[in-house]
Parts: structure tokens; C-alpha cells; sequence
């Protein structure tokens, strides 16, 4: 008899807490899940779920705008914005539900509330004590605001999809994926929209052939990109506008101002210093590969660690962790490397493993070759704007092994799970040209470089 309640205890009920009760609980093992907000978290409430029901219906407004290429004499009347959100929150609500009934069935027990720990072992949640062995900390990220005169002004991600209306002019601020993303989906359905970066460039993080590719879409689009500049005070004006001063240039008036600054991780009000785990400097928790933190017994995944926030990424962690605790697979991991990821732009795109630039520095220049491509894609040889498709491999070594795979353009969201799984399996160029193409496709391209 175990001197616990539970095998295991999961705060937070996102992609990545989810995971783990599940698995643990398909080894026989007693769950218990807390979650303060609806089951699912980020992913299914704001975050992945809502922004690619957005992502479709800004993909339908530049399908409409195409037509006229291919003969149809089309009249749009409109776009009802709120009757897209109440077709999207009842998607959400939905998922929501379904996983409430999906935990009974797993015998996973839900608990409400906001948990906090009081020992290693031990945790309270609406006054309720609770004990286990195994402590999963899963508790995800927040969106941040800067910290300047007027920023409550502004509104976050979250905000965007509790919008009832189409704003008429919007200023997004950021150079990340939330913000390249959310701009596109603004401008499409017909906000004036300006994004404003910090920098020169948006995703810095990707291969600078992405980002350059993107901000030339995004221009044709028309959303005005404002570089080297950041908001440093907002006021409201009379009749609810927003003026924004900037560090650079000329003051903008705006309906929305949208904060796409980046996300901090959840951990105010857990009491992780009673449980012996101190944060990190950034305010993470620190896991080795294993998800352990320092204590012995706790363990965290997901956002809160700071590693690849992405869904994906807390579910096979979680997964792997409750294979590895109550499974029999000791050495059960997650590798971190060559994580395939999508920005879902207009047009997408998709990568897999090193950029150019990394892979210079850590083979040298001598050992890298690099093979690009940049076309029209066949589906946009009608189109008003010319959307360019853009690609680019990067190969290591004498055997020319693909270490990264690039690649901007419509199509590019589906195309890369299969060539990451080639990346993984170690494939070389050869492999590559040794495929034969499917013809006519965008895709082709990556086995037809020369
Ligand atoms: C706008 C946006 C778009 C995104 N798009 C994508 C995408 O296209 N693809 C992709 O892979 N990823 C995307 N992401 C990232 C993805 O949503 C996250 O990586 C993922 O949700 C992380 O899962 P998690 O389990 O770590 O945390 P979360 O999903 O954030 O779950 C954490 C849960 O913990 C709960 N919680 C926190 N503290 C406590 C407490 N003390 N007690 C009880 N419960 C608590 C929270 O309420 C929350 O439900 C997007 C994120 C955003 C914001």
C-alpha cells in the first residue's frame, strides 16, 4: 500500500499535462489532473485550435481574391467576423467537452482550481490537500505586455480571439510566429494592419531565406511593416481610439494594438520553493532531458520549461516521461533535435532541423552546401499579387546529409512532416534525388535541386 493518494499528479490540464495522465493512466497507475481553466489549455483554447480556424478563413479570403484568375466572376459581399467567432468558439466548446468525458473514461480524476505545492509530495488545491509519488508540473505560459505608460491599452493573443468585431485598423507588435501569424489574418479579413518590429526582420530564429520571403508577402499583402521601432507610451483618445508614440517615427493611431512580445511561463502563486524547485533566471524551471528538475520525484514539461513551446513538443514529452516512470523503459526521452515546425502564414511555412547560418558555424563553411529554389507556384500564376514559393536544403559532410529543410510557399504546412521524418532517418541529397518527383507539385522541387 503506497503511503501517496496517487502515482502521479499533474498540474495543468494543457497538451502537455494532458499527455502524461493519460499514458500513466494506460499503465494502471492512479492520476489526478488539476486545472484553474478549461481542460486543454493553451492549445485548444487560444492558441493553436482558434488561430487555424483563423488561419482557414484568412486562406478563403485570398482563395476568393484568386478566383477572377481561373474565370469565376465573384462578388464578395462581406465577412461576418462575428459569426466566425461564434462558429469557432463552439468548435473549442466542443473539444473542451469531449475532454471531460475523454478523462472519465481514462479514470484520469479532474480536479478544479489552482493548485499550489506545500512539499515535495504534496499539493493544495481549493483547500484540499493531495499526495503523490510523482509530481508533473505542466502549467504552460502566458502572453506578455511591456511594461510602458498605456500598455493595458493593448490586448494579447488572448485578446485577439475574444475580439466580437473586426477591428478597422490594427498595429500588431512583435516578430514572432503569433505575430506574423495574427497580422496575416487581420489584413486578410480586411484590417488596415501594421506590424511593428523591433529589429529588421521577423524570425530571427528561422532561416533569414523565411523571414525576408514572408516580409515580402506580407507587404504584397498590404500590411505596412515598421521596422526598428517599438511603442513607448499609449494613450485613448476621445471616441476610443488609440494613439501610439514610438521610440522611431511618426505617432500611429489604431483601433487594436496587439501584443505579440513573447510569453512567459506560468508559475506565479505555485509555491515552487516549498517543493525545493528554484526557477530559472527567465523564470522557467529547469529540466534536464529527462524532464527531471533538480528534486527527485518532480518533474516539469511543456512551455513552463522554456524548451520548444510548442503542442507537439509538451505531448511527446509527457508521453515519454509516463513511458519511462511507470512503463519499464528507463532510458524513455525526448530528443529535442530536429523538431519539425510551421509558421501558418499566407503563404506557410515549414522547417525542419539547422538553418543555414547554424549549420555553418558548426561545420564550416567548408562543409556545408546549400541548394535553393524560388518560383511561382503554378496555383498562383493567376493571382493578382505574385506569391513566391521559396526552398532551400542544407547538406553536411562528403555524403551531403540533409541537415535542415526550408521552405516558404503554399503547401509547405503539410509538405514537411514527411521530409522531417527523412531529415531524422539521416537522408542525404542523394536519397533525396534518388526519390522520384510527383509531378505537378511544389514539393517536387525538394527532390529535383540542382
Ligand atoms: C496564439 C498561439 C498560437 C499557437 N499556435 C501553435 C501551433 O500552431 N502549433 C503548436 O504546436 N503550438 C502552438 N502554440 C503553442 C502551444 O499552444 C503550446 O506550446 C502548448 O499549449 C503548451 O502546452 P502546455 O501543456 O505546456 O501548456 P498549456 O497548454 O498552456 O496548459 C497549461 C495549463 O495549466 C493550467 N494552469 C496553470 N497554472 C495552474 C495552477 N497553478 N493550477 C492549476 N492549473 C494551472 C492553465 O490553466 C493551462 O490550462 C500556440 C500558442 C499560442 C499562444
Amino acid at each position: 500500500m503506497s503511503r501517496y493518494d496517487y502515482d502521479l499528479i499533474t498540474i495543468g490540464a494543457g497538451s502537455g499535462g494532458l499527455s502524461v495522465a493519460e499514458r500513466a493512466a494506460a499503465y494502471g497507475r492512479r492520476c489526478v489532473i488539476i486545472e484553474a481553466g478549461p481542460l486543454g489549455g493553451t492549445c485548444v483554447n487560444v492558441g493553436c485550435v482558434p488561430k487555424k480556424i483563423m488561419w482557414f478563413a484568412a486562406h478563403h479570403a485570398h482563395a476568393l481574391a484568386d478566383a477572377a484568375g481561373f474565370g469565376f466572376d465573384v462578388y464578395v459581399g462581406g465577412h461576418d467576423w462575428a459569426a466566425l467567432k461564434r462558429a469557432r468558439d463552439g468548435y473549442v466548446g466542443r473539444i473542451v467537452e469531449w475532454y471531460g468525458g475523454w478523462l472519465a473514461d481514462q479514470h484520469i480524476e479532474l480536479i478544479r482550481g489552482r493548485a499550489h505545492c506545500i512539499d515535495a509530495h504534496t499539493v493544495e488545491v481549493e483547500g484540499r490537500r493531495l499526495s503523490a509519488e510523482h509530481l508533473v508540473i505542466a502549467t504552460g505560459g502566458l502572453p506578455q505586455q511591456p511594461d510602458i505608460p498605456g500598455a493595458s491599452f493593448g490586448i494579447d493573443s488572448n485578446g485577439f480571439f475574444a475580439l466580437e468585431a473586426r477591428p478597422a485598423r490594427a498595429v500588431v507588435v512583435g516578430a514572432g510566429y503569433i505575430a506574423v501569424e495574427l497580422a496575416g489574418v487581420l489584413r486578410a479579413l480586411g484590417t488596415d494592419t501594421t506590424l511593428l518590429l523591433r529589429k529588421d526582420t521577423v524570425l530571427r530564429e528561422f532561416d533569414p531565406m523565411l523571414g525576408e520571403t514572408l516580409m515580402s508577402a506580407l507587404a504584397a499583402d498590404g500590411v505596412r511593416i515598421l521596422t526598428r521601432t517599438e511603442p513607448q507610451r499609449i494613450e485613448r483618445r476621445a471616441g476610443g481610439s488609440l494613439h501610439i508614440e514610438r521610440s522611431h517615427g511618426d505617432p500611429i493611431d489604431t483601433d487594436c494594438l496587439l501584443w505579440a512580445i513573447g510569453r512567459a511561463p506560468a508559475t506565479a502563486g505555485l509555491n515552487l520553493e516549498a517543493a525545493g524547485v528554484a526557477l530559472a533566471e527567465d523564470g522557467t524551471i529547469p529540466v534536464d532531458d529527462y524532464q527531471n528538475t533538480a528534486v527527485p520525484g518532480i518533474y516539469a514539461l511543456g512551455d513552463v520549461t522554456g524548451r520548444a513551446a510548442l503542442t507537439p513538443v509538451a505531448i511527446a514529452a509527457g508521453r515519454r516521461l509516463a513511458d519511462r516512470l511507470f512503463g519499464g523503459q528507463p532510458d524513455r526521452h525526448l530528443d529535442y533535435g530536429l523538431i519539425p515546425s510551421v509558421v501558418f502564414t499566407h503563404p506557410p511555412l515549414g522547417t525542419v532541423g539547422l538553418t543555414e547560418p547554424e549549420a555553418r558555424s558548426r561545420y564550416g563553411d567548408e562543409a556545408v552546401r546549400v541548394y535553393t529554389s524560388r518560383f511561382t507556384p503554378m496555383a498562383r500564376a493567376f493571382s493578382p499579387e505574385r506569391r513566391e514559393t521559396a526552398m532551400k536544403l542544407v547538406c553536411t559532410g562528403p555524403e551531403q546529409r540533409v541537415v535542415g529543410v526550408h521552405v516558404i510557399g503554399d503547401g509547405a504546412d503539410e509538405m514537411l512532416q514527411g521530409f522531417a521524418v527523412a531529415v531524422r532517418m539521416g537522408a542525404t541529397k542523394r536519397d533525396f534525388d534518388d526519390t522520384v518527383a510527383i509531378h505537378p507539385s511544389s514539393a517536387e522541387e525538394l527532390v529535383t535541386m540542382r
